[in-house]
């Protein structure tokens, strides 16, 4: 048997109404912002990703899923979506449209990671970004976005994390601060860390190995290390959102995993989906358009794992959306009936009702069983009587009541 790839997940048709309900609300909610939808490739030119994201994280070292294409061209499937975005605003001019441009994605992720509950290989991201605005106010916009949205979904208990990682001229006083801090442990932390120590200091903060993780604790804070400007824009942000009464707490170890952030950071974590706890992740990162060839450009914005969000909307037992039954089961009781019940079928169809009707060749009973199994609100019956009386027998499910119309006019019955 041929079976699915290691770390990715077929979303089948019996559960494939609870995605399409969260992101009917992901849209809904974008839309009262004012956001608009973005659609680009499932692959781009690895170098976007080399400059974007940075070669220093995870992702680019480790867990790019990354081809030759026939033209010895080297292509990676995305493994976010920010990279993609800052490409099309560049390449498309998006800059020169009245600013803010705001636009949000549904996206495929892969990431060759170690599968575990909540960590796929393809996993799929709701995210937004704002491009073109310095302020503040920005990015409290934008995580007003996210909290609408668990709000909409009835999840109350994500907590914000927020933190400032600066600019570069705050990190770089900040990575010397780590550094001076971390230099007499290194032998007591993990392989990664030990390169991150010279890379890229700032990310081993984000490590998830216990004896790093119990280093880290006593480390300087970026809060500590921040220019007058930076530290002033993270200032609007607390006030931004306590004005808007979004529950939050500064969080310094909050750093986020990807090269492009500078000043604000934050994460929404579940308490109740494990050690993969983190629903949704974003900041601001104001050097990628101009990391990747494009103008200097402001940007803000967040990434929503949709599996995750799935996983918190089930444990917590919140609705998922219905999975909507058929308005109406046709059942042709004799084979002179098949055609009439195809007709009626499609005429009923026509009017925007969902209508099931016996493909295989069942008895009434079968049908019967299966019309109730499938939870179909009305049962036509077509039988030899029926037939000759061109009438058809509306049977409604719940109350158990019948009646009989003529079958020219079932398209105005209210079901
Ligand atoms: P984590 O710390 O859990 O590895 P991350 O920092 O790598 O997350 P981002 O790159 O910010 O995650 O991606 C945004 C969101 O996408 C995450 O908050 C999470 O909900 C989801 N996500 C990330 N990686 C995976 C994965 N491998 N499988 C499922 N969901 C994921
Ligand atoms: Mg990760």
């Amino acid at each position: 048997m041929i079976t699915i790839p290691k770390g990715t997940k077929d979303v089948l048709p019996q559960e494939s109404y609870k995605w399409q309900y969260i992101e009917s609300v992901l849209r809904e909610v974008a839309s009262t912002y004012c956001i608009n939808e973005i659609r680009t490739p499932t692959f781009e030119h690895t170098e976007l990703f080399l400059r974007g994201v940075g070669d220093t994280t995870d992702i680019v070292n480790k867990e790019m899923y990354t081809f030759d294409d026939k033209a010895g061209r080297s292509m990676t499937l995305k493994p976010e979506g920010t990279a993609g975005v800052a490409r099309a605003f560049i390449e498309n001019s998006l800059y020169a449209n009245a600013q803010p441009t705001k636009m949000y994605y549904f996206t495929p992720v892969f990431r060759y990671e170690k599968p575990q509950a909540g960590r796929l290989r393809e996993h799929h991201q709701f995210g937004i970004e704002f491009y073109g605005s310095q302020s503040a106010q920005t990015d409290v916009e934008v995580m007003s976005v996210a909290y609408d949205i668990f709000t909409r979904l009835g999840i109350g208990n994500l907590v914000l994390n927020i933190n400032s990682i600066g600019c570069p001229e705050c990190r770089a006083r900040y990575n010397q601060a780590l550094k001076d801090y971390f230099k007499d442990n290194l032998d007591k932390m993990c392989k990664d860390c030990r390169e991150r120590f010279d890379k890229n200091p700032l990310r081993i903060l984000d490590c998830k190995e216990e004896g790093c993780k119990a280093i880290t604790k006593g480390a300087p804070i970026t809060l500590d290390y921040l220019c007058d400007d930076c530290k002033e824009h993270h200032r609007q942000v607390v006030e931004g959102l306590e004005a808007l009464e979004i529950p939050f707490v500064v969080n310094p170890n909050v750093v986020r995993g990807l090269d492009y952030y500078t000043r604000t950071v934050f994460e929404f974590v579940s308490q109740n989906i494990g050690a993969q706890g983190t629903v949704c992740g974003g900041g601001r990162y104001n050097g990628l358009v101009e990391q990747i060839g494009g103008k200097p450009c402001p940007a803000v914005g967040f990434g929503m794992g949709l599996e995750r969000l799935l996983i918190v909307l089930e444990n917590l037992g919140l609705s998922t959306g219905v999975d909507k039954p058929a308005d109406v089961y046709i059942a042709p009781l004799v084979n002179e009936a098949k055609i009439t019940a195809t007709v009626l079928a499609s005429k009923l169809r026509r009017t925007g009702l969902k209508v099931d009707s016996d493909l295989m060749d069942r008895s009434f009973k079968a049908q019967l069983k299966y019309a109730n199994k499938t939870g179909a609100r009305f049962m036509i019956l077509l039988g030899e009587d029926e037939l000759k009386a061109n009438k058809a027998n509306i049977k409604n499910m719940t109350t158990g009541e019948s009646i009989l119309v003529d079958i020219d006019t079932v398209e105005k019955f209210t079901f």
